[in-house]
């Protein structure tokens, strides 16, 4: 099977208990939980048993550990994950609002995570690695994007595939370089996972079919457009396939579009047919949802086919 990596942030995520807490006065707090986009990801695919790996770097400290042992239990390559005794794990705290909008407070750059680099770990994990996947949200300091474009030269000189959620905040896009970054990580791209409206960032066309039709053109081999309860649509210059999503009741959105991301690139690098990894994608983020907790939705594959087999299709999809 193949072997997929990923590299950014690992995070504990602090979650506020009620609508409309807010940071200004004390509060009640769920967590720690482990979090941070790709390891999200990563810890999907491992749970589709999928073998897999991840580049980062966390504290010599109890968040670093909670997260350690998670993704290990997963069955995450975690050899690339570096422990420094002089840095702190990367916070995410979040709040909700009650029009469903989230703020965060995050440690990211000035944490561990700012540390992230290919050391000789990183290098042996990358050099039995099949496919990379970036995540926008990991692109936060010129270190990380450096390690990025590391990890998909490394994997493109053995022939291997990259995946690329762009994730990114508007504000990321503003930052000196970054938009060469991006550019420069869309031109290695075989498979594009944006969701809804990011694909605009990245194209002239002010539809949907104009700004696929261009990232194909820019030889993309694939895009898959993610639509939160409405499900994903698939473009290649094949075939285009659209799926509704499932009929769940959404607890926790956070982590569905990573779930969403690791199961459809998993039965990708499978070889199985775009609607049905389309499908099992969808079951994926559905399930991520219903769960608090960024990661605590990622699902095995007994679970998603246990959803599947009672699971009810949005008939509103289309509309
Ligand atoms: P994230 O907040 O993790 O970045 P995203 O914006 O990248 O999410 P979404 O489109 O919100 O991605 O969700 C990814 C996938 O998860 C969807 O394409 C869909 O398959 C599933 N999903 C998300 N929300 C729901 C929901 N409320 N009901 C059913 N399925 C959902
Ligand atoms: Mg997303």
């Amino acid at each position: 099977m193949k072997k997929i990596v990923t590299a950014g942030e690992i995070v504990v995520e602090i979650m506020a208990t009620e609508i409309g807490q807010t940071f200004l006065e004390p509060g009640r707090w769920a967590g720690p939980y482990p979090s941070g986009a790709p390891a999200i990801f990563i810890s999907q695919a491992a749970r589709l048993g999928q073998p897999c790996g991840m580049i980062s770097s966390v504290g010599a400290d109890d968040f670093g550990k909670l997260n350690l042992d998670r993704l290990r239990a997963d069955g995450v390559d975690v050899s690339a994950i570096a422990v420094h005794a002089d840095a702190v794990t990367g916070t995410a705290f979040v709040r909700y609002a009650a029009d469903g909008s989230r703020a965060f407070i995050f440690n990211i750059p000035q944490s561990a995570c700012g540390r992230i680099a290919i050391d000789a770990a990183a290098e042996a994990l990358l050099a039995g690695a099949d496919h990379f996947h970036v995540m926008g949200s990991s692109l936060f300091s010129d270190r990380v994007v450096e390690v990025v474009r590391a990890g998909i030269a490394a994997v493109k000189a053995r022939g291997g595939t990259v995946s690329f959620d762009p994730n990114v905040r508007k504000e990321i896009l503003g930052a000196s370089g970054m938009r060469a970054a991006l550019d420069a990580i869309l031109e290695q791209t075989d498979l594009f996972l944006p969701s809804g409206p990011e694909i605009f960032l990245f194209a002239q066309a002010e539809d949907e079919a104009g700004a696929v039709a261009e990232l194909l053109s820019r030889g993309i081999s694939a895009v898959v457009v993610k639509k939160g309860a409405a499900g994903a649509a698939f473009h290649s210059r094949r075939e285009s396939v659209e799926m509704p999503g499932f009929v769940v009741e959404e607890v926790d959105p956070t982590g569905a579009g990573d779930c969403f991301g690791a199961a459809f690139v998993t039965h990708w690098l499978r070889g199985l047919a775009p609607a049905e990894a389309l499908r099992l994608a969808n079951a994926a983020g559905a399930l991520a949802v219903t769960r608090k907790g960024p990661m605590e939705g990622a699902s095995s594959t007994a679970q998603i086919a246990a959803f599947l087999a009672s699971a009810e299709i949005r008939k509103e999809a289309h509309a």
